[in-house]
C-alpha cells in the first residue's frame, strides 16, 4: 500500500527521547527497570560531545553509533539507517531515501506524511534555531526539567502517523528534578545562570583556577554523579507514564545526546572535551505491543 505522494505507509508512531548529557554509567547505575521494557541497554557512542551538534546528529537519522571494525563508515551508515524500516513500521526506507536533504523530520513529514513534533528543554535548541526544519510543531519548555510536563501535552492522531522528539534536561547538571527548589541546586564555581541564558554556558572544560588549583573536589563530583543517577531513576517512572500515553504500534528509542565527566582527568561537563566519557551514551530501543 503506498501513500497518496507514492511512499511507503508506515505503520508506527516514533518516540525519539534524548536525556540529556546522560552519560552510560549514569543510567546503568540507576537500574531503570520500565526503560528496559524496550529492550536490551546497549553503550554506544554519541558523534558529538555537545548538544546542538548531537540533536542535528540525532535529527539527520543517525542514531549513536556502535563504533564498528574493519567496517567503511558508509556502509555502516546505510545499514544502519536500515533500521528506520523497524522503527518506523515500513519495508523500502533506504539511506538515499533521506537525499539531498538528509534531514529526518522532514523526510518523515514531506515523504511519509508523518505529524512531527519537538519539545525541547535546553535553550540551545529553542525554535529559532535551524534544527526547526520540517517540524509541525516545535516547543521549548517551560521549565528546562520536566520530561513529565511533555508526556502530559503529547496527543496522537488516528488518522496521521506521529513523530516526537523530547529533549530531556533532568538529566543535564545541575541534575535537578521539577520539584527541587532552585536555591538547593548545587552550585559550582564558575557555572552558574544556565538556563537564563542563551549560551548553555555548562559545556563543560578542564577546571582548573590560575594557580592550576583544582576548582573542585571529588566529593562534590560525586555528589554530581549521583544526583545525575537518582534522575535516572525518577525518569524511569516519568518513561513509565509515556509508555501508558503512547498508542499501540508505537515505537522508542531512549538515548542520549552526550556523556558528562565528573571530575575524572581534571573534566566537568562536556562540550570542549576530548575524553572517551563525554561520547558513551546509553541506547536502548523497542516496542512495548
Ligand atoms: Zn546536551
Amino acid at each position: 500500500m503506498l501513500h497518496k505522494k507514492g511512499s511507503p505507509v508506515c505503520r508506527n508512531n516514533f518516540v525519539l527521547v534524548v536525556f540529556d548529557s546522560c552519560r552510560y554509567d549514569s543510567f546503568v547505575r540507576a537500574r531503570p527497570r520500565n526503560i528496559k521494557r524496550l529492550g536490551k541497554i546497549e553503550k554506544r557512542w554519541s558523534y558529538a560531545t555537545w548538544t546542538s551538534p548531537s540533536h542535528y546528529n540525532l535529527l539527520s537519522g543517525l542514531m549513536p553509533h556502535t563504533s564498528p571494525k574493519h567496517v567503511y563508515a558508509s556502509e555502516y551508515y546505510q545499514k544502519d539507517f536500515l533500521r528506520f524500516n523497524e522503527r518506523l513500521g515500513c519495508d523500502n526506507i533506504e539511506f538515499r531515501s533521506l537525499v539531498p536533504r538528509m534531514y529526518l523530520p522532514a523526510f518523515l513529514h514531506d515523504s511519509l506524511g508523518y505529524r512531527t513534533q519537538a519539545k525541547v528543554s535546553l535553550p540551545v535548541l529553542n525554535p529559532r534555531t535551524l534544527l526547526n526544519t520540517g517540524f509541525d510543531s516545535y516547543r521549548l519548555m517551560e521549565k528546562h526539567n520536566d520530561m513529565r510536563a511533555m508526556v502530559r501535552e503529547m496527543r496522537f492522531s488516528e488518522e496521521q502517523k506521529s513523530f516526537f522528539i523530547l529533549n530531556v534536561g533532568e538529566t543535564h547538571y545541575p541534575y535537578a528534578l521539577p520539584d527541587e527548589p532552585p536555591e538547593q541546586w548545587p552550585r559550582i564555581s564558575g557555572v552558574h545562570g544556565v538556563f537564563k541564558h542563551m549560551d548553555d554556558r555548562v559545556v563543560g572544560g578542564k577546571m582548573l583556577t590560575k594557580s592550576k588549583e583544582k576548582l573542585f573536589d571529588n566529593k562534590k563530583m560525586e555528589e554530581l554523579r549521583s544526583r545525575q543517577v537518582e534522575a535516572v531513576k525518577y525518569l524511569d517512572n516519568v518513561v513509565e507514564e509515556l509508555f501508558d500515553t503512547v498508542p499501540d504500534d508505537t515505537y522508542i528509542t531512549i538515548t542520549a545526546d552526550h556523556g558528562e565527566l565528573f571530575g575524572e582527568e581534571g573534566y566537568f561537563g562536556h562540550g570542549p572535551v576530548q575524553h572517551e566519557k563525554v561520547l558513551e551514551v546509553p541506547f536502548v530501543e523497542g516496542k512495548l505491543r
